[in-house]
């Protein structure tokens, strides 16, 4: 892990306002959301992810037609690129990648 990451990492586990349970939920209770119309997809929350629970890609085309076009542009101007979280059922409700969003983008619900 590169420096910044690790940065990142120890900054995010400091937040005060860090939700969750710390890693003790059991995977997949809690569940995790990215909303495509803040994600800028720079990658933060793959970084921290201790279980490897989002990937930065592609944004389908039909999301992408059906938004704003305010967020059009800005989902463009980033290489139409955003969060996905291909093993949701992984999360354990670390609450990281909620706080170490620059963009407000993802959310944790619990059960
Ligand atoms: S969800 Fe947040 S941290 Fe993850 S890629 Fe999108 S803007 Fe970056
Ligand atoms: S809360 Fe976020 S960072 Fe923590 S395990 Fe779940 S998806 Fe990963």
């Amino acid at each position: 892990m590169r420096e910044s990451d690790v940065e990142k990492v120890r900054r995010a586990s400091a937040h005060p306002d860090r939700p969750g349970e710390v890693c003790r939920a059991d995977a997949g209770v809690w569940k995790v959301a990215v909303d495509v119309h803040r994600c800028e997809g720079k990658g933060d929350c793959v970084v921290v992810c201790p279980y490897q629970v989002f990937e930065v890609g592609p944004i389908d085309e039909g999301v992408y037609a059906s938004l704003p076009m305010l967020t059009r542009l800005k989902l463009w101007v980033h290489g139409k690129k955003t969060a996905h979280l291909p093993r949701a059922d992984a999360c354990k409700a670390c609450g990281l990648c909620v706080v170490a969003c620059p963009e407000g983008a993802v959310s944790l619900s619990a059960p």
